[in-house]
């Protein structure tokens, strides 16, 4: 069973922590781990050069969330944090004093730019970085070039870590430019990844800024709308509302509504054209159900609240349910 999933940061990261829990369960390998075989294709665009290190805040969140290191509450970051380098750096008055990077999560930073500048590209970096932490998936950037997610305001162009974190999303962004991705690949794996997998799942990531930018890698999207395996995607929105974070304004500045529906259309079916099959929506939005069914869309309605891993394994399991119905 070969599972690949394409993934943003918190929701795709917290959403594969419950997909391997179901794994684990149906297919054991009898050490504790699983059968199935799982490649998660991280978005890269939130990526930042900081203080003189790379930092990758999607890649970052599975490494830690799946190895068991992720700060819980948070969702991002390392669990037992410190932050006396980042207070430190600011009495220089340098770099972004609102982009806060912690001390453990600095030494990840340091070895990837290390090994960055050793002449490694980031997917072998990644698979490097994550032998420390086991995430028990191979994670692959979506590309080992450079590819940044820039947010166009009235203001001017700034890059998304900026307008998301700095500004909260709060300035009105007229639409996001992938700079870079014109020359941009997929890693080694991405697209194999697609090809040969069993199913494919789009988790509950950002449709726009994590999911819509590694489709924007030329050649992403072909491989996902040629794979014989079914393509199931979760919602990111329940009751028209992104669970967590501003996935909304995001939405908006594309012109899609914050509904389950729009989202569903907006990626569109592979047979007209799109990019999924199935589509989860939470129970919240079970309306919608009669609706997209109509449209010919394999559709159910869930809990799909990430409360925690028994509840998100619980989730996976609706999705992968989605592939039986199916024609
Ligand atoms: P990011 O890169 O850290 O922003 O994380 P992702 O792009 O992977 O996921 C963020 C999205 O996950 C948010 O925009 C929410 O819409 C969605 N999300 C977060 N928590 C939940 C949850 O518990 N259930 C569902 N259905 N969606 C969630
Ligand atoms: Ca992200």
């Amino acid at each position: 069973m070969r599972i690949t999933v394409l993934s943003g940061g918190v929701g795709g990261a917290r959403f594969t922590r419950g997909l391997l829990a179901l794994l684990r369960d149906r297919l054991p390998d009898g050490a504790g781990g699983t059968t199935a075989d799982v490649t998660v294709v991280a978005n890269t665009g939130d990526d930042l050069w900081l203080h003189g290190v790379r930092v990758c805040p999607d890649l970052d969140t599975l490494m830690y969330t799946l190895g068991g290191a992720v700060h819980e509450d948070q969702g991002w970051g390392r669990r037992d944090e410190s932050t006396r380098v980042a207070a430190d750096l600011a009495a220089y008055g340098l770099g972004w004093e609102w982009f806060t990077l912690g001390d453990l999560d600095l030494a990840t930073h340091l070895a990837r730019t290390e090994l960055l500048r050793r002449g490694l590209p980031l997917s072998a970096v990644t698979a490097r970085l994550a032998e420390r932490w086991q995430p028990g998936v191979t994670l692959l950037p979506m590309s080992d070039e450079e590819v940044e997610t820039h947010v166009v305001t009235d203001a001017g162009t700034i890059h998304f870590e900026e307008w998301w974190v700095r500004h909260r999303a709060a300035v009105p962004a007229r639409g996001f430019v992938q700079a870079g991705v014109e020359r941009a690949r997929p890693a080694p794996g991405v697209l194999d990844a697609l090809a040969t997998a069993d199913v494919v799942v789009v988790p509950p990531s950002n449709p726009v800024v994590s999911v819509g930018t590694v489709l924007g890698v030329p050649g992403v999207r072909d491989a996902l709308r040629a794979t014989a395996a079914p393509v199931v995607a979760v919602s990111p929105v329940v009751g028209g509302a992104p669970v967590r974070g501003m996935a909304d304004a995001c939405l908006a500045a594309i012109g899609v509504a914050t509904d389950a529906v729009a989202v569903a259309r907006h990626y569109g079916r592979r047979a007209d054209g799109g990019v999924l099959d199935a589509w989860l929506v939470d129970d919240a939005d079970a309306a919608a159900v009669p609706a997209l069914a109509a449209e010919g869309w394999a559709v159910a309605s869930a809990p799909t609240l990430m409360t925690d891993v028994p509840a998100t394994a619980a989730i996976a399991a609706r999705a992968l349910a989605l592939v039986d119905r199916l024609p």
